[in-house]
């Protein structure tokens, strides 16, 4: 796994917002992060920064070996193809498979020839399994990928990012549309890779409560800043 260091990094947006201000941080190989604050408050820009879809205007963001802050396309791509990105949403295909949207995580990884004719290989499809089969959901390989709950369509986007074997997963407010024992059981997926593959995972979240369960360190933001980093189960609404 990787780890992420942040050394006073900011983020302004061409209109001038400030997403991120002035944000130092260390996050250890095989963490697991709880993001929180309230909407607008940076977390997504953190996470954007981290794969290199939000440009660092100033200071120094290294992922695992790559210093994200002034790397070009090549390394950015290359980068990508080692983060697991879980979005709220899940934006996944809805007339494919779940197969098939899995597999998409392994594209980094094949010639678009193979992946065109569906020729996957051998490896490729074992990886989807088990990593379907690590979020529950196996016996859901040939489904469309509209036909899942909710619940189940996040567990895809999760497999697909395991698919990607890979050094970090970001997810990005992955539990928001979800309902609670929902919630609890894609949090539940999220902390299981972490403590079984060893996998550093960063996860947005808006809820504290959350949080407090799942997350072994929480940084709290607001504004743009970091306003809390310290254990999460201690951590109070106040802070
Ligand atoms: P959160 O994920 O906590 O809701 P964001 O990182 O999305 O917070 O937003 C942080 C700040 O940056 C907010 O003020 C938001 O309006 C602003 N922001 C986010 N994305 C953009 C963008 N593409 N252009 C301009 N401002 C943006
Ligand atoms: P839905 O999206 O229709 O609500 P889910 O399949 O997401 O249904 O989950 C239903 C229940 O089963 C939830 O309470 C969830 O916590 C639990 N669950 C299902 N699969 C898993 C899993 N792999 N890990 C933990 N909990 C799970």
């Amino acid at each position: 796994p990787w780890g992420i260091d942040l050394d006073g990094v900011t983020v302004r947006y061409p209109n001038g917002t400030v997403g991120l201000k002035d944000v130092s941080l260390s996050i250890p190989a095989g963490s697991m992060v709880a993001i929180v604050g309230l909407s607008g408050s940076g977390k997504s820009t953190l996470i954007r920064t981290m794969n290199g879809l939000v440009p660092v205007t100033s200071g120094t963001l290294r992922v695992g070996d790559t210093t994200v802050s002034g790397a070009g396309g090549a390394a950015l791509r290359a980068l990508r193809g080692e983060i697991g990105m879980v979005f709220q949403g899940f934006n996944l295909a809805g007339r494919a498979s779940v197969l098939q949207n899995v597999l998409v995580g392994r594209l980094a990884h094949t010639p678009l020839w193979r992946t065109l004719l569906g020729a996957y290989r051998e490896r490729d499809r074992e990886l989807a399994y088990e990593a379907l089969d690590s979020v529950g959901i196996l016996q859901k390989l040939y489904a469309r990928a509209s036909d899942l709950s909710g619940g189940q369509q996040q567990r895809v986007a999760i497999a697909r990012a395991l698919t990607q074997q890979p050094k970090v997963v970001l997810a990005d407010e992955p539990v928001a549309s979800l309902d609670p024992p929902t919630a609890h059981g894609v949090m539940g997926d999220l902390r299981r890779i972490n403590e079984e593959r060893g996998i550093t995972v960063l996860v947005n979240l808006h809820l504290l409560d959350l949080a407090r369960e799942y997350g072994v360190r929480m940084i709290g933001m607001r504004a743009g800043e970091v306003v809390y980093d310290g254990p999460a189960a201690s951590a109070s609404d106040g802070d």
